[in-house]
């Protein structure tokens, strides 16, 4: 048995003390992800903080904006109101993920920081994984690579960033506001996740002693149309093998604005540019449709165990898009 340390605070400027006084401590929060990693030996803390009751618990509509205290739990915010009228992407993409038991315990903050599945990542007796050892190698390149991603990988390693909400978020241009030590800052989704190529170990922006307080939801234009669909080996409580998140404001049959996001293919939430681009002022036909996923796929990194997601993510993301349009000529 490791014993560790457990510290309830109630304040977040205690929290940013304590963290920033113990490189190896580590928050709290539904513990649906941290604990599993404990009893698994991939995280060792020394100490754990207990951030529940922190006052982060509410959801508030400020002018066209949401925003979600990141101890809202990821129930709570499908039950939303403004969430169910304007962000049905959001509610969906919630109540597509995990099972009601967890969603009750689960929180925003913590399902954003949420760690891969890879198996290899969570097998501490795998010598091979650089994100837990660095420079060690990366055992899932060649084993069980089912569910691991396309987009932002490479031979340094494919982990897949699991969070539904997150591909949601970053079609909406989520900001995640951040509290450290002696400052606050706000970082668009967007640019708060690192690929794995760009850094197997590191995967977001976030300091050590840095907490994310809320996350801020701009509200699309009333006539904007939201969906996003998950593509998984079985109907519920599982990971996406591939999803799509789509947000289209049309005009007769024109595309204005789109906005894209892709999971079960990313090393982190992808935003589709490329897809956007093609949609943006184009017909809304299922040929401009096909055209977006090639474009958006174009670039994936492939190994045997992953190559099918190719096709299945474009063919998410066409599906979607004639849902979301209501279009499937
Ligand atoms: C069996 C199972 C199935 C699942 N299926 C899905 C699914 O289909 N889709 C999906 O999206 N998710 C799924 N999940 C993941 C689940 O959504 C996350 O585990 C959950 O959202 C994490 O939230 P938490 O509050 O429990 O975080 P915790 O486990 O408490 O924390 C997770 C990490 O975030 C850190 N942290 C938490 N809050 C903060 C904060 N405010 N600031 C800084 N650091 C913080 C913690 O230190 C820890 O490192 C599943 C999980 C399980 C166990
Ligand atoms: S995919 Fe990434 S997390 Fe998984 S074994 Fe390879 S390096 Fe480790």
């Amino acid at each position: 048995m490791r014993t560790f340390d457990y510290v309830r605070a109630v304040d977040t400027q205690e929290v940013v003390r304590l963290l920033a006084d113990d490189p190896a401590a580590s928050c709290l929060a539904g513990g649906t992800t941290q604990l599993d990693l404990m009893k698994d030996g991939v995280l060792e803390p020394p100490r754990l903080i207990d951030i529940t009751r922190l006052p982060l618990h509410g959801i508030e509509r400020r002018g066209e904006s949401l925003h979600v205290g990141a101890l809202v739990t990821m129930e709570e915010l499908a039950a939303d109101a403004t969430v169910a009228e304007r962000l049905p992407v959001v509610r969906e993409a919630l109540l597509l993920g995990a099972s009601v038991q967890l969603r009750n315990m689960a929180t925003i903050g913590g399902n954003l920081l949420q760690r891969t599945r890879c198996r290899y990542f969570r097998d501490p007796t795998v010598q091979a994984c650089n994100k837990r050892a660095p420079d060690s190698g990366c055992a899932a390149v060649e084993g069980v690579a089912r569910m691991h991603a396309v987009l932002g990988a490479s031979e340094r390693c494919i982990a897949l960033h699991a969070s539904d909400l997150a591909v949601a978020l970053v079609a909406l241009d989520a900001l995640v506001h951040v509290q450290g030590v002696s400052e606050r800052r706000t970082v668009p989704l967007t640019e708060f996740y690192l690929t794995a190529d760009e850094s197997p170990r590191r995967e977001n922006v976030l300091e050590h002693a840095e907490l994310i307080t809320e996350v801020e939801i701009p509200l699309p234009p009333a006539a904007a149309r939201s969906g996003y669909l998950k593509v998984r080996d079985r109907a519920s409580y599982e990971f996406a093998l591939a999803s799509a998140a789509v947000l289209l404001l049309l005009d007769g049959g024109t595309i204005r604005r789109a906005r894209v996001g892709l999971g079960g293919v990313g090393t982190k939430p992808w935003r589709a540019y490329e897809a956007e681009h093609v949609l943006t002022g184009a017909p809304a036909t299922t040929a401009t449709f096909t055209d977006a996923a090639e474009a958006t796929m174009r670039d994936a990194f492939t190994v045997p165990g992953t190559a099918f997601k190719v096709p299945l993510a474009r063919r998410t993301l066409v599906r979607e898009l004639q849902t979301v349009s209501g279009v499937t000529a």
